[in-house]
């Protein structure tokens, strides 16, 4: 054997009680072993548990391949595959034209651009960039419908015509073909909120026969919540594919508890034979682009009109018209948070003296109107860099990850070692575990860990992950249970966690006593449909 873990408290994945035993692994594959074997390297693991790998079912670290501190926000807390190309933003397929497009809209998650990105037409060429970085994860991979639009037709607030929408397609059945897990949309972003049911429907479709799954950030997560679930709902199943709702919350103080009803329609569709599944991140703030209070029709045309409108002082007062409107028609940040009290500035890169600041405070501190403050904040920025938005209730984050189809993921942001950021990208597992099990009692650690691993194995399809059986990959995060305990805070984000003792992917240790080992095993996991 290459390496022995003898003594430890198995817990295989499986949601069945934890068992003593050695986990031994030979050639990338384990082996569970009773008696005495000889192996290179064994590890006394009494006191420790031993799991499957934790599988990131919705990871945004495709903004941030290969750099040292993305392997170890990742590996520290014990992830061993993260799933990307998440909320629609990939960074294929490139069309060289409407290339700042898109890396405006991945701006959210990438701190600066590969030069060799403009080649990056199709996932093929994206896939040879991939293999020559530093993994210490392996990556499974979706396709952004916001990328494809957006090489397709650019940030147009319009259908396609048909021969767009046949272009679109055939650049997603490529993307399929080399391994693609599906499409993922994000129908708050322009350009994804520029399309329609239909839209989705024709493109999903593509994706049926290689058993493809629709990944989305819904149209809506507050008040529109129930009817943006119907929607994903209504393309899985006009499509004939499998949905996976991303990052599941009823977002905004009036709209709690509505996830008693959608997670009422998602037994229900699946009850009748649909395959849908769900992530959730556990924390009561979300983080995305921090000009996402403005609302969506000001990006039509891209980000150098919207600095327009903000800068025209009529058009400055109706937008800060709309966003007053408690009843506006799109989904409104603002409303949801409360005000700008529960605005929080995370990473803006023209000025980042406001990070880790709510914007109220900032207001107070210039001695500004804030909605002043906000709209200059994103006009000195261009429109990009990211914000935290707290407005999530604590009894739905509960009812959500007691659901029997919910999974975990991070949907973790972290673009450098010293921003401000949100917590979940270096700490969502731990976490997890922490808060529903060690605090809330809310499950067994056996169950908490199903949903990091066997449960997200399955309804994601990585073949060969997410169990601790013979035969299976040699993907294991060793830990002491007492001691496990994220770190990672509002305030201070980056942050590793305490009490993880070994990770290992694909057979090789990459992480011990709390420090990268510098192997780089991390591979792509092509979605095959044999599965
Ligand atoms: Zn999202």
């Amino acid at each position: 054997m290459d390496l022995l873990f003898k003594n430890a408290t198995i817990v295989d994945g499986t949601g069945k009680p934890a068992f003593k035993g050695n986990v031994g692994v030979e050639n990338e594959k384990l082996l569970i072993v009773n008696d005495e074997v000889k192996a290179e390297r064994i590890v006394d693991a009494e006191g420790l548990i031993i799991s499957p790998g934790f599988i990131d079912a919705h990871s945004h670290g495709d903004g941030i391949y290969g750099r040292d501190f993305a392997q170890l926000c990742k590996t520290s807390q014990g992830v061993t595959t993260e799933v990307c190309g998440q909320c629609g933003s990939t960074f294929y397929p490139v069309n060289a034209a409407t290339l700042g497009d898109l890396q405006n809209l991945l701006s959210v998650i990438c701190p600066s651009f590969d030069s060799d990105m403009v080649n990056w037409k199709d996932l093929k060429t994206y896939k040879q960039y991939l293999s020559s970085l530093n993994l210490t994860c392996n990556t499974a991979l979706f396709t952004g419908h916001s990328a494809i639009r957006i090489a397709v037709m650019g940030y147009e607030d319009r259908k396609p015509t048909s021969s767009e929408l046949d272009k679109m397609k055939s650049l997603l059945k490529e993307a399929m073909e080399e391994g693609s897990r599906g499409m993922t949309t994000g129908l708050i972003y322009p350009p994804g909120v520029f399309s329609d049911t239909d839209e989705l429907v024709e493109l999903c479709k593509v994706m049926a026969p290689y058993d493809g799954i629709y990944a989305t950030h819904l149209r809506n997560e507050s008040y529109d919540f129930v009817n943006a679930v119907k929607e994903a709902i209504e393309i899985g199943k006009r499509a004939g594919v499998r949905v996976q709702l991303s990052h599941h919350k009823a977002y905004g103080k009036k709209n709690w508890g509505l996830t008693k009803e959608t997670l009422r329609l998602v037994s229900e569709a699946n009850a009748e034979g649909q395959r849908i599944s769900i992530d959730q991140y556990p924390y009561e703030a979300s983080m995305t682009h921090f000009n996402v209070l403005i609302p969506p029709k000001y990006f039509n045309g891209g980000i150098n009109n919207l600095i327009k409108s903000l800068k025209d002082r009529r058009t400055r007062e109706t937008i800060r018209g709309e966003i007053l409107d408690e009843n506006s028609a799109f989904d409104n940040y603002y409303q949801n948070c409360g005000g700008f009290e529960g605005v929080f500035a995370s990473a803006l890169p023209a000025t980042p003296q406001y990070d880790g600041m709510f914007v109220s405070d900032i207001a107070t501190m210039l001695k500004k109107d804030p909605f002043d403050t906000y709209f200059d904040l994103v006009i000195d920025n261009n429109g990009s860099g990211s914000g935290i938005y707290f407005s999530i209730g604590e009894e739905d984050i509960c009812r959500v990850i007691m659901d029997p189809n919910v999974m975990v993921g991070s949907d973790g942001i972290c673009k450098a070692m010293d921003e401000k950021g949100h917590p979940r990208a270096w700490g969502t597992f731990p976490h997890a575990i922490c808060y529903f099990n060690k605090q809330k009692h809310l499950m067994s650690l056996e169950e908490i860990i199903r949903k990091m691993t066997s449960l997200p194995a399955e309804r994601l399809m990585l073949k060969g992950k997410g169990t601790i059986a013979d035969g299976m990959d040699a993907d294991l995060v060793v830990f002491n249970y007492e001691e496990l305990q994220d770190m990672a805070s509002y305030k201070c984000s980056n942050l590793t966690t305490k009490g993880i003792k070994y990770v290992v992917v694909n057979g090789e240790v990459v992480y011990e006593d709390m420090h990268l080992t510098g192997k780089y095993p991390g591979r792509f996991l092509a979605h095959t449909t044999n599965v």
